[in-house]
């Protein structure tokens, strides 16, 4: 069970400022890094393939994901504010954890970490390039 994300500053960042700049349609991003017993580091974004930025559901076909190991989740912004996944974004969920970016996008409390069963998790900004291995 995954208790705490942790995000990596400049990640963290370039989520809500991909959230903002694609206002007011979604964006959607593959989010990499690692997970290690109940924490899970987030440290790379990817934009997924053949992705399509709608004014729904920011959906895109599930065998267009990569093989990649290193990806934990997907990540996309709410327009509306909503900072929640809905049951679509539920039914669409895609590795550990998926994150939500809410409108205004303007703080860190604007991110929310989910796990699939929508359960909010405690997440934590750390400074870029640290690690697990490091505590
Ligand atoms: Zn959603």
């Amino acid at each position: 069970m995954i208790s705490l994300v942790r995000f990596e500053k400049s990640v963290a960042n370039s989520i809500l400022s991909s959230a903002l700049d694609t206002y007011p349609r979604e964006t959607i991003l593959l989010m990499r890094g690692k997970a290690e017993r109940d924490e899970i580091l987030i440290n790379d974004l990817v934009i997924p393939p053949l992705a399509r930025h709608g004014l729904g559901f920011s959906g895109f076909p599930n065998i267009m994901l990569p093989l990649d190991l290193k990806v934990m989740g997907v990540s996309h912004s709410h327009p509306s504010g909503i900072l929640r996944p809905s049951i679509q974004d539920l039914n669409h969920f895609y590795g550990k954890i998926m994150v939500i970016a809410a409108y205004p996008f303007q703080s860190y409390e604007d991110l929310g970490a989910f796990n699939s069963h929508g359960d909010k998790l405690q997440h934590r900004i750390v400074p870029d390039h640290d690690d697990l291995e490091n505590r």
